[in-house]
């Protein structure tokens, strides 16, 4: 059964310094709806040569850190700040261990690779650890259910599942476009693993951060996961993305937890609703593009002197499309005016763009 409250898991992208680190988990401390630090200690980085995390020493100062994290935790009446990592190879499962980390995550490359992930779970075989299962960057979910299955195999049972969203051809604006869907078929196939949002790398930028975590806790996940630095300006890594502890309160103070036993029909519903929201915004961004295709389309067709209307196309493309939706199961006549609707707005385009065209020559 979901929480009342989100589970929320905050910290820097990477562990920068021993100050960095003590400045955030201190604040962080302060927070007592924040139940776990996260703080990369090894950066999976696409291209190399950029920081990659200060791994051993970085652990080091996790540990020399707890006395005064949990200090002003104690202070404010709250239990001991937990602290968790990303993992990508065994030996760093290893470390984990040596220092004392309470949990670990999966990141998204390491999901993506099932060897990676075989080899990983054999190291965490036996540790008990929690473990959070990211994502892999592509929308596969079963990737990701892979990833969550090889951890159960070596007798795992603390996994908690992380939708940090995913590189695909349209991002829609997104660092990596959130895709509700994946998450949401997650949810259907794995209904016992709790689900967190990663709008940090979702976003990309700090403005949509509040927005993406209201939309998770309204789509039913049970937390976050964000990224929080002292001073986000200046982060070695993910600089845009992160939220300052001050920001980070102002954005929990304004979550809703949608949920309640009592009320499931209505919490359904509204579910569903803001699952029609997310695809029409997603038809919407498609007509987009397709009109901008046509546009496209318009000016090579003046260059060859074609007229706009070419009736052997429109009939193949009307009886291709029209045969697709038979195959998906949609009303045929449905299809065919809605396409009827498109071709003449693209004509319409066309024209608009083809007088442009002419009066910019
Ligand atoms: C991270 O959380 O620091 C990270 C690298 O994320 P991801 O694996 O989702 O890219
Ligand atoms: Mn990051």
């Amino acid at each position: 059964m979901r929480e009342s409250v989100p589970y929320i898991v905050a910290g820097p992208c990477s562990v920068e310094s021993r100050g960095q680190l003590s400045a955030v988990a201190e604040a962080l401390a302060r927070l007592p709806q924040v139940s776990m630090i996260r703080c990369g200690v090894w950066k999976p980085r696409t291209r190399p040569g950029g920081f990659e995390g200060y791994g051993e020493t970085a652990l080091q100062w996790v540990a020399e850190c707890r006395g005064a994290v949990d200090a002003v935790r104690r202070e404010c009446g709250g239990d001991r700040m937990r602290f968790c990592c990303e993992v990508a190879l065994p030996e760093h499962v290893e470390l984990v261990l040596r220092y004392g980390m309470d949990a670990v995550w999966i990141g998204a490359r390491t999901t993506a690779s099932p060897f990676m992930v075989q080899e990983l779970t054999e190291a965490l075989r036996g540790t008990g650890l929690p473990v959070m299962v990211k994502n892999a960057p592509s929308p596969d979910v079963r990737l990701w259910m892979g990833a969550i299955e090889r951890c159960r195999q070596v007798g795992l049972t603390d996994l908690t599942a992380v939708h940090r969203g995913f590189d695909v051809f349209r991002n829609d604006g997104y660092r990596n476009n959130p895709l509700w869907e994946v998450p949401i078929e997650l949810r259907r196939t794995m209904p016992e693993v709790p689900i967190l949002c990663d709008p940090s790398h979702i976003a990309g930028r700090r403005k949509p951060i509040a927005t993406l975590s209201q939309t998770a806790l309204n789509l039913g996940f049970d937390g976050l996961m964000i990224e929080v630095h002292p001073q986000p300006s200046v982060a070695l890594t993910d600089a845009g993305q992160q939220l300052s502890p001050d920001e980070l309160a102002v954005l929990i103070g304004g979550l809703v937890m949608r949920s309640t036993d009592s009320v499931v029909a209505d919490e359904e519903l509204r579910m569903l609703r803001e699952q029609i929201d997310c695809l029409d915004t997603e038809v919407l961004q498609l007509l987009a593009s397709r009109f901008a295709v046509s546009r496209q389309i318009a000016r090579i067709k003046m260059e060859g002197n074609l007229a706009v209307f070419q009736p052997k196309r429109w009939d193949a493309l009307l009886r291709q499309r029209m045969e697709t939706a038979q195959q998906l199961g949609l009303d045929a006549e449905f299809v065919k005016g809605f396409f009827e609707k498109i071709h003449a707005e693209s004509v319409r385009v066309q024209e608009m763009e083809m007088e442009k065209l002419k009066i910019d020559n």
